[in-house]
Formats: structure tokens, C-alpha cells, sequence
């Protein structure tokens, strides 16, 4: 790890021990009492703070707009921010306003990026990357209905969107709609576009937030959206008509091992209160960590957790060395291997907490959430499966 990289991990941890832990109690209370439409005042505060601190943008691998680290750097600082639910707005580095600045920042015009990356960056607005549908089978990309077609100087789209991530955040006020310009295209793969939506167009109805397992807002402000007849200026078309496939691939690499450190660091911190628990209970005469099956479930949370933690550390390396595109591999296997991960520690932390396990006094059932939703979101485990073992077995071609 490079010495800049060592430094800012050390302000991280220093920044959630006195920042981010104290306050999970009070961001949890906020989210259930203000709900899903509403900010939470205790982002906004620590915001300021992280800001002033320096720890801000650090995902952002582009030095004209943040810290500038490769994904072997930013890896071990993702990890730390995963482990709260917090601290990755705190820092401005939450998913899906990663994404889209990455988006941003490599296929924007200087115009876009003017109007939108930039008050992205300093935290003013967030946005959301409108691409699921309700009536198709999204997972693949190419079934997608959404209409934008080119009127005059504009484009006039059509199309009702469901799990956009970020809508009912009341500082969203841009969305990265992808839908269809060609759909008579005979490449599959060309019928798509994305273009810039601004939130207050006329004809965009933020219909209803969506629980994740219950929950409102955390882990996640899914979403229903409504575009009808929403005319945006032919500027805000992204890169050009029919490459939004290609940057939704761009996008998705970054966003994707993002989400694999966090959940390596959530993962970490539910072993973390599993040991602590399961030492200070006592059933049958003995502390529940004594008992052989918590010493097997402690040793193999280890385990899992360091395969994982190696496995996005080497896709991380390949994406730096060769490129999001010669990582897909590497991507594919880790988006399957640590949510699967994560899925399996939390769930045995939870036992090793019993019923308080499946509350919120530990923060494990909002985990496990995260855990589970991200064996659906940026693609299911099957696809991902389906695309490894077809480049596994084209090696045999022939
Ligand atoms: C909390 C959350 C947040 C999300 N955030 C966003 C967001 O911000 N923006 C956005 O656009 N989308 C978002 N999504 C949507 C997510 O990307 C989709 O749910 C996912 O791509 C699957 O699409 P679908 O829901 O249409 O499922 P479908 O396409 O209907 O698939 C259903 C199931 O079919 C199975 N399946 C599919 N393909 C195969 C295959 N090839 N082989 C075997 N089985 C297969 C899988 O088990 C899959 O889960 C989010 C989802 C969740 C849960």
C-alpha cells in the first residue's frame, strides 16, 4: 500500500472511532423517525466534518476531481468504511452517487460535468442511475423498454423504473436514465442510451419507496420512479446514442468491487461483535464461544473473510494493471463470492447473538440485509455465474 494510502486508512479509523460508531445509534433513530423521503441531520453534520478533515472523494480514481488512489489503495479504506452503514455518505464515497460521478467524470462533456459532477463532488446534490424495470426481466440489460426518442432539439422519454437507489433523497436531483433510442438496432447491444434527467423535469414522479426486507432508506433508498413525456435538451444525451451498454459495463466494474470491500469490512465487524458476544454469554455451563460449533463458525468466518478479502484485492489489481474490461473475470467471481461471504458471517453472528440478533440493537439484521440485497443488485449471482463459466469454457473451444 502506498504511503498516502497508509495515512489516510489511519484518519479513517481515528475518524469512525470518535465520528462514526457514537453516532450509528443516532443515524438509525433518524432514518425510522424522519423515513425514507428525508436526510438524515446526522449525515449532514459529519459531512462537514469529513470534508474538513480531507476524507472526502476517495474513491474518485481521477486526480483532477478527488484523491487519486488506484483500486489496490482504496480497497483497504472502502473496507473500513463498510463497516457501518454511516459512514460511506459520510465520506462521500456511498453508492449509487459513486457510480454516476464515475460516469461523469469519464464520459461527461465539460458542460455535464460542470453542472452536475461538481456539486456531486462537494456533497450538494445526489443522484440515481434509473435502469431496472418492473414490467422486464432486468438482469439482462437488453430486454429494457424505456423509450427516448429524439424530438427537434430533444429527446422525449417514456418509462417506469423500480429500485432506483437514491430517489427519495429530496437532494437528488439528477438521474442517469438508461432506455432504449434504437430499439430496431440489429445489435442488441446498441438499441441503449443513457441520458441526463434532471429530477424536476416535468413528467418525473418519484412514486413510492420501496422496502429491502422491511427496512426504509438503510440499507438502501430503493425506489419508484415514473418518467412520462419528460423532454430533456439533446445535450444531455451521455457519450452518444446507443453506447449505453458499454458505459453501463464502465460503470459497474468500479461499483461493483466497491460494494465487495464494503461488505468484506461489514463482514469483519459482524465476526468482530460475535467473538465479543459469544465470550460474555454463558449456556450449559460454559461461554457460548466455547461451545465446538461457535469455535467452527469463528474459524470459518475467518476463513471466508480473508478468501474474499484476497479475491477483491486481486481483482482490484487487475482492473489497475489492465482495465475494467480485463478484469471482468476477477469482478464476476468477487460480486459472487462476497456477498455469499457476507450473507454466511452475519448469518452465523446472528445466531451467536440469539433473538437480539434479529433486532436492531446489534445492527446485524440491517447487515445481513446489505448482504442479501447485493446478491440482486448490479446482477444477480447467476448471471455473474453464467458469464464466468462461459469464459471458462471457451478456453476449450475448439
Ligand atoms: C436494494 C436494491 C437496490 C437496487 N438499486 C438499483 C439501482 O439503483 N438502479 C437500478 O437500475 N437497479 C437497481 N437494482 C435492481 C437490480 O439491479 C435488479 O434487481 C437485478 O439486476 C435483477 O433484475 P430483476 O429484478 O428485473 O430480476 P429478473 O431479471 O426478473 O431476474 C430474476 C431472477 O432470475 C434469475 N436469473 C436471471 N438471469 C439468469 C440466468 N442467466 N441464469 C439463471 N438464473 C437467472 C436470477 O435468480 C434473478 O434474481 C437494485 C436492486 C435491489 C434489490
Amino acid at each position: 500500500m502506498h504511503t498516502n494510502a497508509t495515512s489516510y486508512a489511519e484518519r479513517l479509523r481515528s475518524f469512525m472511532d470518535q465520528h462514526i460508531y457514537p453516532n450509528e445509534e443516532r443515524f438509525f433513530r433518524e432514518t425510522e423517525e424522519l423515513g425514507p423521503w428525508a436526510v438524515q441531520p446526522v449525515v449532514l453534520e459529519l459531512q462537514a466534518q469529513a470534508r474538513d478533515a480531507g476524507l472526502w472523494n476517495l474513491f474518485m480514481p481521477d486526480t483532477r476531481f478527488g484523491a487519486g488512489l488506484d483500486n489496490r489503495a482504496y480497497a483497504p479504506l472502502c473496507e473500513i468504511m463498510g463497516r457501518s452503514h454511516l459512514a460511506p455518505e459520510v465520506f462521500n464515497c456511498n453508492a449509487p452517487d459513486t457510480g454516476n460521478m464515475e460516469v461523469l467524470a469519464r464520459y461527461g462533456t465539460p458542460g455535464q460535468q460542470q453542472q452536475w459532477l461538481m456539486p456531486l463532488l462537494r456533497g450538494e446534490i445526489r443522484s440515481c442511475f434509473a435502469m431496472t424495470e418492473p414490467q422486464v426481466a432486468s438482469s439482462d440489460a437488453t430486454n429494457i423498454e424505456s423509450s427516448i426518442v429524439r424530438d427537434g432539439d430533444d429527446y422525449v422519454i417514456n418509462g417506469r423504473k423500480w429500485y432506483t437507489t437514491g430517489a427519495t433523497d429530496p437532494r437528488c436531483r439528477i438521474a442517469i436514465f438508461m432506455g432504449k433510442s434504437a430499439p430496431e438496432h440489429p445489435d442488441r447491444h446498441r438499441q441503449q442510451s443513457m441520458v441526463l434527467v434532471p429530477m424536476d423535469t416535468p413528467g418525473v414522479k418519484v412514486l413510492r419507496p420501496l422496502p429491502v426486507f422491511g427496512f426504509y432508506g438503510v440499507p438502501d433508498r430503493a425506489s419508484e420512479v415514473l418518467f412520462e413525456n419528460v423532454r430533456v435538451p439533446a445535450a444531455n444525451m451521455l457519450l452518444g446514442e446507443g453506447r449505453g451498454f458499454e458505459m453501463a459495463q464502465g460503470r459497474l466494474g468500479p461499483g461493483r468491487i466497491h460494494h465487495c470491500m464494503r461488505l468484506v469490512g461489514l463482514a469483519e465487524r459482524a465476526l468482530e461483535r460475535m467473538c465479543r458476544r459469544s465470550r460474555e454469554r454463558v449456556a450449559f455451563g460454559k461461554p457460548v464461544a466455547e461451545q465446538g460449533v461457535t469455535l467452527e463458525r469463528i474459524a470459518q468466518s475467518r476463513i471466508l473473510i480473508d478468501q474474499a478479502r484476497l479475491l477483491t484485492l486481486d481483482a482490484a489489481r487487475v482492473m489497475d494493471e489492465q482495465g475494467n474490461k480485463a478484469a471482468k473475470v476477477q469482478i464476476a467471481m468477487i460480486k459472487v463470492a462476497a456477498p455469499a461471504m457476507a450473507c454466511q458471517v452475519i448469518d452465523w453472528a446472528i445466531q451467536a447473538h440469539g433473538g437480539g440478533g434479529t433486532g436492531n440493537d446489534f445492527g446485524l439484521a440491517r447487515s445481513y440485509a446489505t448482504a442479501r440485497l447485493l446478491r440482486l443488485a448490479d446482477g444477480p449471482d447467476e448471471v455473474h455465474r453464467n458469464q464466468l463459466a462461459k469464459l471458462e469454457l471457451a478456453k476449450y473451444a475448439g
